[in-house]
């Protein structure tokens, strides 16, 4: 946000105090003129009377309104004087002065002012209301101005929403501007769909989803698909962002959702997107703290209940942007408010070349400026690290007195961002790469080689939000409610498949197998303890558990004993697991080496991809099937 703070407030402050006074003044000449037409001098009736007879007098006006004589003299020097004096109760006064004469020998002009014309209210109104309201009005415009040089919300706005209202014309991007993220464009093409032909959905009874969350690391673009999205849709789109709710009253948090919602409803069909979401959507337990945050949740309340409260098929659509969903609450991701996540990942090679593609087109680029090496060079880098980039490059040409980009611009470029987020740890060494691409094709590797295991859908090396190096993302084909056995324990070993191939190609152990040695342990005690799987324990259930699901909290029930063998046979089971994922593993080295290497080079790799590498050729037959 451009905050340009105010220059001084206090000039500007001195500057409306005189501004009104002069307001003032002007305004009182306006409707007492004579007052200010010169200076007027009091004097007595003797005065008046006295000047009448010395015929220096040249006009009298009466006001009996205001009960005053006011006349004008010529003194001894020829200048004009204004005089005023009050009326008194003198029967003879009109006939002396229709009798004086003035300094040029005629009669004195003589007149009254016509009482009724300015009437007691009229005199009110001019006098007292309207500058009143022009000082109000001024002070409006005032606060106006320097609550928009402050560039924040401020104690006048009561809870107006403060909502920018974009239309398609002003976003001005579409998905055409989003490299990559491939996913999350469908998904979100949909709502656009939706927006465009609402009754094809309608007709059939279906409802969109009210909201959907876009989650990902910071730069990779949920802004932007946001934004493109309204351009899209062709729709009006009411943009805020989570801090913008946060106000400085208690309670205009919750007026400012109000009324950014009664816009929607007025507008719709539209989309409201709110940015950074997690500023007023935190978890609102364990947030303790003195005086606690009553402002934010009743905010979140006031959201959560306008979610609730508009129709679905009206066309309001609502879209969130966070990278922390980890925080938000509960009840924001349950089923009729932000139910669909769509996540945003950082880019993967071939995105990366994309979004570098993109943002090349706006600067003068050498045509055989190779992208791809680019590409390979910033493994980790967002898509606004990579925008970044071209404009660094962009500018070290300009440094370099050229007029077009060229790749060394671009490399030395790379070094000076890169040197910016290395810091942060995001981006994996050349080692490390290596480490992870084998731990996370092990895991495949393992997965595939076991007949009972679901295949892989898709495996990454580019760290994701959740904070894992590597992924494997293994869906089931169908739906399984019954683990088997043999299940049970070809999960287990597709869990240490990771840590397998690692020690088999490197030696040596890293800690990237935390998580897969937490949910194999997990489950090989959970055969033991509850599934009745061991053999040593029968049918005997050895814990008591707080919820039915499978990691629900749970205690152990049994003697210290037997907690002791539990312990030996977990460790048994683990123990086979890894040793069954080692021999697969072994008798599959070829195809891991290549796997690896592909994985390596794209980064990502799809299931079919996968399984193509890994049925090309003849390979070793299939590890035997020992489920021991
Ligand atoms: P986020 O909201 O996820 O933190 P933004 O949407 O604000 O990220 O992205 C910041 C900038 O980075 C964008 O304006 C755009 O220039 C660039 N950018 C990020 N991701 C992409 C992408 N996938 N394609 C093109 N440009 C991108
Ligand atoms: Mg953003
Ligand atoms: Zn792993």
């Amino acid at each position: 946000m451009k905050t340009r703070g105010p220059k001084n407030p206090n000039k500007v402050l001195l500057y409306y105090c005189i501004g009104a006074l002069v307001a003032l003044l002007v305004f009182n000449w306006l409707v007492f003129p004579q007052m200010m037409r010169g200076a007027v001098t009091e004097v007595t009736y003797n005065q008046f009377l006295s000047d009448l007879d010395a015929g220096s007098v040249v006009a009298v006006e009466e006001d009996s309104s205001k009960g005053t004589i006011t006349y004008q003299i010529k003194d001894e020097n020829g200048r004009d004087r204004i005089c005023q004096t009050a009326i008194v109760n003198d029967p003879d006064r009109v006939d002396r002065i229709l009798a004086s004469t003035g300094p040029d020998g005629q009669a004195v002009q003589y007149g009254g002012v016509v009482p009724t014309q300015a009437s007691p209210a009229m005199n009110l109104l001019f006098g007292v209301v309207l500058p009143i309201i022009i000082m109000v009005a001024a002070g409006q415009l005032l606060m106006r101005y320097m609550s928009k040089k402050m560039g924040g919300p401020n104690a006048m706005s009561f809870g107006k929403s403060n909502a920018k209202v974009y239309v398609e014309a002003q976003t001005g991007k579409t998905f055409a501007d989003v490299a990559g993220q491939d996913e999350a464009k469908e998904a979100l093409a949909e709502i656009v769909d939706f927006l465009h032909n609402p009754g094809k959905y309608n007709s059939i009874g279906a409802t969109l989803p009210k909201g959907a969350l876009l989650v990902g690391p910071p730069g990779t673009g949920k802004t932007l698909l946001a934004k493109a999205v309204a351009g899209e849709a062709h729709v009006p789109f009411f943009s805020i962002s989570g801090s913008e709710f946060v106000e400085m009253f208690v309670g205009m948090g919750a007026a400012r959702v109000r009324d950014l919602f009664r816009q929607a409803a007025q507008k719709a069909p539209c989309i409201v997107f709110i940015d950074e979401i997690d500023t007023i959507g935190k978890s609102r337990d364990g947030a303790g703290g003195i005086g606690g945050n009553d402002e934010r949740e009743q905010t979140l309340n006031q959201l959560l209940t306008e979610m609730d409260g508009f129709d679905g098929s009206k066309g309001v659509i609502i879209l969130a942007a966070t990278n922390r969903p980890e925080t938000l609450d509960k009840a924001l991701l349950r089923p009729g408010r932000f139910d669909r996540r769509i996540p945003v990942e950082l880019p993967d090679l071939e995105g990366r070349a994309a979004i570098l593609k993109v943002h090349a087109k706006k600067v003068m680029m050498d045509e055989n400026v190779d992208f791809m090496a680019i590409a390979r060079a910033t493994s980790g880098a967002s898509g606004a690290e990579l925008a970044n980039m071209i404009n660094e490059a962009a500018l070290l040409a300009v440094k370099n007195g050229r007029r077009i980009v060229r790749q060394s611009d671009l490399e030395e470029a790379v070094e000076t961002v890169i040197a910016g987020y290395q810091r942060k740890n995001k981006v994996l060494s050349q080692r490390e790469k290596r480490i992870v691409a084998y731990h996370e094709i092990g895991h495949a590797l393992v997965a595939a080689r076991q007949t009972d295991s679901a295949p892989v859908t898709k495996i990454t090396i580019v760290p994701r939000t959740s904070g894992a190096l590597g992924y494997t993302m293994q869906v089931p084909q169908e739906e399984t409610n019954l683990l088997s056995r043999e299940e049970a324990l070809n999960k287990i070993a597709t869990f240490t498949g990771g840590r397998a191939a690692e020690e088999l190609i490197f030696g040596s152990y890293t800690s990237g197998a935390s998580g897969d040695i937490e949910q194999a342990t997990r489950l090989a005690r959970s055969m033991v303890t509850r599934l009745g799987m061991s053999r040593q324990f029968d049918m005997m259930a050895l814990e008591t558990t707080a919820g039915k699901y499978l990691n629900a909290d749970s205690t152990l029930a049994c003697s210290e004993g037997t907690a002791e063998k539990i312990d030996e046979e977990v460790l048994a089971i683990i123990k086979s697991a890894h040793e069954k994922a080692i021999n697969i593993l072994k008798e599959n080295i070829d195809k891991l080496h290549e796997l690896a290497a592909f994985l390596m080079e794209r980064e990502s790799i799809t299931g079919e991809e996968f399984m193509g590498i890994l049925n090309r050729e003849p390979s070793p037959a299939p590890a035997a099937q020992n489920g021991q």
